[in-house]
């Protein structure tokens, strides 16, 4: 039984890692301001004798003795990123640098949640953990391009110079129950358009690329890497090689909701990243895992919440 904390722990990937964590019989503490999360993704839990939820933003200095540190403190859809864009660098930066502080004065081991914006408009596809990346620095998306960025360079040097164990795992789009509503990203934008009947949004002509990851594979790789012993603190690419482009997305999400909704073209958003697909060579030779649950699969789950919460 290890004591974990959690930051970002009532958002939609946190939720699920939370549920995991104490299903596994550990302690949890949940952080999280609740900028973009939600007690409802938490509320099962509230009671439970091994969970603490505390309301606090990751930006202000926190302290207490834990085993493991997730890092997950941090809005992560691009509509909710943007919307105070200085925030979100505070959040990315000063939350590393608390979770850093902490695992230096206490000896805990940290994983910190990247993602693939680390890599930008890539150049390089599928995009593997050696390549650096193509990003802007001046546009919408920076904040938390930039943000994610600097996070990692900061595991790396608290790493290189005060040895604190942190771990980085580059996370592609994950989607899933406990996805935000109003959180604009593209599956729940769509399946949510998909049930109500309402046209689907595609922005620009529908052929750029998107893998989509269910969020129960992602928990299981983040877990495999927190516990690895090797002395592998990557950064390790997270996602679902299956590459698909958005129109392809919206035809399957109106078959599998068997809506009447129609394909609505809407002007294409500036600096959108053209395609993404990982390339997971290093998270199986490195930790034995792959993701198991098929797009459809994840997609009929993801569905069926959404028709519970509508
Ligand atoms: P989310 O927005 O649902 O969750 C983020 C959580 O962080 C929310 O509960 C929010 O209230 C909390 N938060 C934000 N700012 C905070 C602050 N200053 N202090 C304390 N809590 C704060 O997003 P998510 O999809 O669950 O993403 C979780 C993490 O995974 C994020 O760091 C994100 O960058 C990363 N990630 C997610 C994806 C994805 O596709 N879901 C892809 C790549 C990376
Ligand atoms: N997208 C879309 N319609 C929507 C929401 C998103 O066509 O209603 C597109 C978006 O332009 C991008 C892709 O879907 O090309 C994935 O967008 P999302 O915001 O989910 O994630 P990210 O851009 O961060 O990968």
């Amino acid at each position: 039984m290890k004591r974990i904390l959690v930051t970002g722990g009532a958002g939609f990937v946190g939720s699920h890692l939370c549920d995991r964590l104490v299903r596994d019989g550990h302690e949890v503490v949940c952080l999280d301001n609740l900028f973009t999360g939600s007690k409802r993704n938490i509320e099962h839990l509230l009671r439970h004798p091994k969970f603490l939820f505390v309301e606090r933003d990751i930006q202000e200095p926190f302290f207490g003795h834990f085993d493991r540190i997730y890092n997950l403190a941090c809005p992560a859809s691009p509509p909710h990123y943007q919307h105070d864009p200085v925030e979100t660098m505070r959040t990315n930066v000063l939350g590393m640098i608390t979770c850093l502080e902490l695992a230096k004065q206490t000896g805990a081991r940290v994983l910190q949640a990247s993602t693939s914006e680390i890599y930008g408009d890539p150049e390089v596809h599928p995009q593997h953990e050696e390549y650096w990346g193509n990003v802007n620095p001046l546009s919408r998306r920076a904040c938390y391009d930039e943000g994610k960025r600097c996070a990692e360079t900061l595991c790396f040097d608290y790493h290189r110079e005060y040895g604190v164990d942190a771990r980085i795992v580059r996370i592609f789009n994950t989607y899933g129950p406990n996805m935000a509503k109003n959180d604009g990203r593209v599956v729940s934008n769509f399946i949510l358009q998909a049930l109500r009947g309402e046209p689907i949004t595609i922005y620009g002509d529908g052929s750029f690329t998107r893998s989509f990851q269910y969020v129960d594979d992602l928990v299981d790789g983040m877990i495999m890497m927190m516990e690895n012993e090797s002395g592998f603190f990557g950064p390790v690419n997270l996602g679902n090689p299956g590459e698909f482009t958005i129109r392809e997305l919206a035809d399957m999400v109106i078959s599998l909701t068997g809506s009447t909704s129609t394909i609505q073209h809407l002007p294409e958003v500036p600096h959108d990243p053209k395609q993404r697909k990982p390339d997971i060579t290093l998270a199986r030779t490195r930790l034995g895992w792959a993701p198991r649950v098929p797009l459809r699969e994840g997609l009929k789950k993801t569905i069926e919440y959404f028709r519970r919460v509508i």
